[in-house]
């Protein structure tokens, strides 16, 4: 097939805060220099016109981007220090944080709040708001962002170098023939790739499977948020509180919290974090959240107001000790694609916005000294070593581990990791762990018999006001793709669904995925077979990670497909 080649400088792959802040740094990084060399206040040659790309699978920037979010200023302010002034579109600084222990019955609030959710100073924003304002911020300093170009595949030379990355192509149908709209993707050639792709990206894992980058560092390990936006009917809940809670629905084994913040016009922004190293195979994320708000504090509070949004995307709670190699030759990993995120304080926008302007500055020095090997893009690694990111992931490096223990003993190490900066005795160390999905036990090791998540969801009904069902959930994700196409979800072997799954797991994808895309139907036959609505999937990746056998793989659908999250 005929493909069209475009030579640009540098290609950042997804546009989420990582990036932007990376290619906006850069951009402003190569003109200061152009600049200084001609009017002779810097010495070295001009760089030119450094062609600089953004590429987003989103219909817009900030389309596919999901988060809590209380946001700590930290990295913002060193890339637009006046970033108020500015008109950076902040919900509200965080004016009181609660942190409460739920029973089934009572929220008993802390008499303290753990430090590392300690949020004064910091803002609540819509994530998704704010990244559509980094675009425009880029788009002014002359980056190029292109919306609806998926990442699908790297280009590599023969020795494994990084050339740039071939984009999805458009007007497949769903038998893999061209319809008249096709379109073929485009070879996007550049000095150096960076993958932003956030949480799990597609190419990045095949890219750290393909270099072996992570070679002694531990497996990522995963959690999935599940959140709604509210309207309330009055000021119950008021703008700029945060509320964090830990206890109800969770079972001991399993890590996971909650969230309520109050933005602005009577809006709450609430969710649930489940570990996708849970143990128990009945456990289906979005129905633990479903049972979140139906404890007497949640429902109280929501009472009479109205479900408008919803999303789900997975998190990268592995910290330091599963962050991989961050470069190669052609190649640099930000964000959370790097694994940046802080487990501990939930809280990844800060290190990925840092960790692009790092980037950036790495990419600086190699374009000026016209070197883009590994050996030269190394230099980002001693970067993020010697910036606040290493510290800051260093203090919590073994927070998530304690948790293996349950929760208590997790609580327990989680304070004295606060303490002593993360150390961990040898007891909770994070070293050896097990990834998330080998966890889950079998039915029958945890007493269940067949499938049913009925056992686990005894007392949730979905009453369409206070709790809801995934596909009504789904449907105020604004979710969206073009049926016509190929499934973006590959079963690599689907023989495995209706056997040794059912039987040994219970086709756990209709539970873990929060968005109702997996289904076992009844083929007519009196056998079952695995249907994929792929068209229902909100890009959160939790079916790539969190399939027992590892044979889903998630890769990029036509572009501008996927959830639309205004707002959230
Ligand atoms: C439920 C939840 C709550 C959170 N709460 C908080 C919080 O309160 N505070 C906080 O600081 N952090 C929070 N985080 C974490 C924070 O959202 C992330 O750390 C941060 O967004 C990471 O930025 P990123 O640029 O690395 O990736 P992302 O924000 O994920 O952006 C990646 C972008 O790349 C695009 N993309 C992916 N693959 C491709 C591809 N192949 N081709 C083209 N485009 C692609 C995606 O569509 C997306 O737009 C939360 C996360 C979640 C999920």
């Amino acid at each position: 097939m005929e493909r069209e080649s475009l030579e640009m400088g540098v290609v950042f792959v997804g546009a989420g805060p990582a990036n932007l802040s990376g290619a906006l740094h850069l951009a402003r990084l190569v003109s200061d220099h152009n600049h200084g060399v001609a009017n002779g206040k810097r010495e070295g040659k001009p760089l030119g016109d450094i062609q600089i790309a953004v590429i987003e699978k989103g219909a817009t920037v900030g389309a596919h981007i999901l988060s809590g979010a209380v946001m700590d200023p930290r990295g913002l302010a060193e890339l637009i220090p006046d970033f108020v002034e500015q008109g950076a579109p902040l919900e509200t600084p965080v004016k009181e944080d609660h942190f409460l222990y739920l029973t089934r019955k009572h929220a008993i609030r802390a008499p303290i709040t753990p430090p590392p959710l300690k949020n004064h100073g910091y803002y609540i924003v819509s994530l998704n708001r704010l990244t559509a304002w980094l675009g425009e911020q880029c788009e002014q300093s002359g980056v190029n962002i292109f919306p609806e170009f998926p990442g699908a595949e790297m280009l590599y030379d023969e020795s494994d170098r990084v050339l740039g990355v071939r984009t999805g192509d458009k007007g497949i149908d769903a038998e893999g023939k061209r319809k008249p709209n096709f379109e073929p993707g485009v070879d996007l050639l550049a000095k150096v790739t960076v993958l932003g792709e956030g949480v799990r990206g597609s190419l990045t894992k095949k890219l750290i499977q393909r270099l072996g980058l992570d070679q002694g560092c531990e497996p990522q390990i995963y959690s999935l948020g599940v959140k709604e936006l509210w309207e309330l009917p009055d000021d119950r809940y008021p703008t700029g509180r945060v509320t964090h809670t830990l206890g109800f629905p969770s079972d001991q084994w399993t890590y996971g919290g909650g969230w309520i913040y109050g933005m602005q016009n009577r809006i709450v922004n609430l969710g649930y974090v489940t570990g996708l190293d849970y143990r128990d195979p009945l456990i289906d994320p979005h129905a633990e959240f479903q049972r979140y708000k139906t404890h007497p504090f949640v429902a109280k509070l929501l009472n009479g107001g109205k479900m408008i949004r919803y999303g789900a995307k997975a998190i990268a709670t592995g910290g330091l000790h599963a962050v991989p190699q961050l470069y190669a030759d052609g190649v640099l990993l930000v964000g959370d694609s790097a694994g940046f995120l802080n487990g501990a304080r939930l809280k990844g926008i800060h290190t990925a916005i840092k960790s692009g302007m790092l980037a950036a500055e790495t990419i600086f020095d190699a374009l000026v000294s016209n070197d883009f090997s590994a050996g030269k893009l190394q230099s980002y690694e001693q970067r993020v070593k010697k910036s606040w990111i290493t510290p800051e992931l260093r203090r919590y490096r073994n927070f998530h581990a304690g948790f293996r223990h349950g929760r208590w003993l997790g609580m327990v190490n989680a304070g004295l990791q606060y303490i002593t900066g993360g150390r961990a005795w040898g007891i909770f160390d994070r070293d050896h762990q097990e990834a998330g999905h080998e966890a889950v036990q079998k039915l029958a090791a945890y007493g269940y018999h067949g499938g049913g998540s009925a056992q686990r969801y005894k007392d949730l009904r979905f009453d369409g006001a206070l709790t809801f069902n995934k596909v009504t959930d789904v449907y105020h994700a604004a979710v969206a793709h073009d049926e016509d196409q190929p499934a973006h979800l590959h079963v690599l072997d689907k023989n495995i669904c209706a056997t040794r799954c059912a039987e040994e797991y219970g086709n756990p994808c209709q539970r873990f995925c929060p968005a109702a895309v997996y289904e076992m139907v009844d083929d007519g036959r009196g056998t079952r077979r695995l249907q994929i609505n792929f068209s229902n999937c909100v890009h959160c990746k939790t079916c790539d990670i969190m399939d027992p056998y590892q044979i889903i793989n998630w890769v990029t659908p036509e572009g501008g497909g996927g959830p639309d999250y205004k707002g959230m």
